[in-house]
């Protein structure tokens, strides 16, 4: 279905030493292959994603313009899904014109959730009100549309706690994505019954430790999968990747060291987290 779809382009496999086969087919659930760095390559990084097992990618929308170009790259590639919103860090661009903008988007068969959005009081790019008050509307929009939610939280795990309780009973399902934080934070999401997205950030000893005793209180059927590309190249690959451009084809390594860590195979972790994507993001109902 979907890899007859993608030119493979043998030219530009991985490095040998990069290529790994999952057990079973992936879905990435959070790769932003909208960003620039993409535009070059972005036919021979879809071909490795299909030789590396991943299937299916959701094309992370961080504001209009990125959701709108994720969508289209979604409706011209099988196996490729969108969400659509405004990240926290864009906050401040709020307004009417804006809401209405991503709502009509949401509309689209290819986008699969809202956002990401949610609370980023790492950097405070926008205001904590700024990022709460589009938080809220986005809240609003995924209660209306009954999508689910690709959420992004960063330092800010109470605040969004307090937030999600509120409106737990109006809204559909939803993910934190490249979740990073402590026990009690996962445990309070877990409580809330939301999905849990990790990425490479495990594999990195000198800041992903915390990580590695906390992955195994996850449910299988909570937990999916991420790249976060091109960011967060994960540290476990075994050879150097020139330009250190992290991509959907090192999926595997990530699932490798996540199962590692959980105390379960690759095959499991691989076979789980895939089909509780393709339910959280209904899938199979698409195309
Ligand atoms: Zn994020």
């Amino acid at each position: 279905m979907t890899r007859s779809s993608v030119t493979q382009d043998d030219a530009n496999p991985l490095p040998e030493a990069l290529r790994l086969t999952p057990p079973s087919p992936l879905v990435d659930i959070g790769a932003n292959l909208t960003h620039e760095s993409f535009a070059r390559d972005l036919d021979a990084v879809l071909a490795r994603a299909r030789h590396a097992g991943v299937d299916d990618m959701i094309l992370t929308g961080t504001d209009l313009a990125h959701s709108e170009q994720a969508a289209d790259l979604a409706q011209r590639h099988p196996g490729l899904y969108a969400t659509a919103g405004l990240h926290p860090h864009m906050a401040s661009h709020w307004n009417p014109e804006l809401a209405a903008a991503l709502q009509a988007l949401q509309a689209r068969p290819e986008v699969v959730a809202v956002g990401e959005c949610g609370l980023d009081f790492n950097r405070n790019f926008s205001t904590p009100a700024e990022q709460e008050h589009a938080f809220e509307a986005q809240l609003a929009l995924a209660a209306e549309s009954g999508l689910p939610l690709f959420l992004h939280e960063r330092d800010a795990g109470a605040r969004m706690r307090d937030m999600l309780r509120h409106w737990r009973d109006a809204i559909g399902d939803a993910v934190v994505h490249c979740f990073t934080a402590d026990r009690d934070t996962l445990h309070g999401y877990l409580d809330l019954d939301l999905h849990i997205g990790l990425t490479g950030w495990l594999c990195d000893e000198r800041r992903g430790h915390h990580l590695r005793d906390l992955v195994a209180d996850i449910p299988a059927a909570r937990l999916m999968v991420e790249t976060d590309c091109p960011y967060l190249l994960p540290r476990n690959l075994p050879a150097k990747l020139k330009g250190r451009r992290h991509e959907p084809a090192l999926l595997p390594w990530i699932v490798r060291e996540i199962a590692h860590w959980r105390g379960e195979s690759e095959a499991s972790l691989a076979a789980s987290s895939t089909a509780t994507a393709r339910r959280f993001f209904r899938l199979d109902e698409e195309q």
